[in-house]
């Protein structure tokens, strides 16, 4: 759903108050986001056959406080078609998709990945007024040229707080994992 509210404010318009880059703000613990070399190159290749509109999908892993393991990457339908350069909303058929395959592993979904064709990858209002605390909100600029950048936000009290992203292997299967 969105609000009318939210189709009034330009996606890609970004503020200084709507993120912040530094991750030493003091008393909230920086998050790291950690993504495969291949995970990372999927998305590349999702964002850039969507452009020039947006992509989105979903992240699953596992998160504690300061550390969230992206297991695989979910494409999502963006719903929003009329909007399409600069909005995004995630078909819920395909949210309920993910979770299901998450539950089923014992995973969760972490976070939510999208695009900002030709735009930096930092949050849009819009970005803030639809987060929620405790997911990791990957953005992946792209221009014609190909993803250019990824950066990862999260919600904290009413502000985006940028996190590192990080390189991880590739995580092993889950009876491999149990050893
Ligand atoms: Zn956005």
């Amino acid at each position: 759903m969105i609000s009318n509210l939210s189709e009034s404010v330009i996606e890609s318009s970004t503020t200084p108050m709507t993120a912040v880059d530094a991750v030493t703000v003091p008393g909230v613990a920086a998050s790291e986001l950690w993504l495969t070399g291949i995970q990372r190159r999927d998305l590349a290749t999702l964002v850039e056959a969507s452009y020039p509109f947006e992509a989105c999908g979903l992240l699953v892993g596992a998160a504690d406080a300061e550390q969230i393991n992206v297991h695989d990457v979910f494409r999502a339908r963006n719903l929003n078609v009329e909007r399409a350069r600069d909005r995004f909303l995630l078909d819920p058929d395909d949210h309920m998709a993910a979770d299901r395959s998450a539950r089923a592993r014992g995973l969760d979904i972490v976070g939510i990945w999208h695009s900002h064709p030709d735009h930096p990858a930092r949050p849009s209002i819009t970005d803030l007024e639809a987060a929620w605390e405790g997911f990791s909100y990957l953005i992946i600029s792209t221009m014609a040229s190909g993803a250019n950048d990824f950066r990862s936000w999260r919600l904290q009290s009413g502000k985006f707080i940028e996190e590192k992203i990080r390189e991880s292997q590739p995580i092993p299967s889950a009876s491999e994992e149990r050893s």
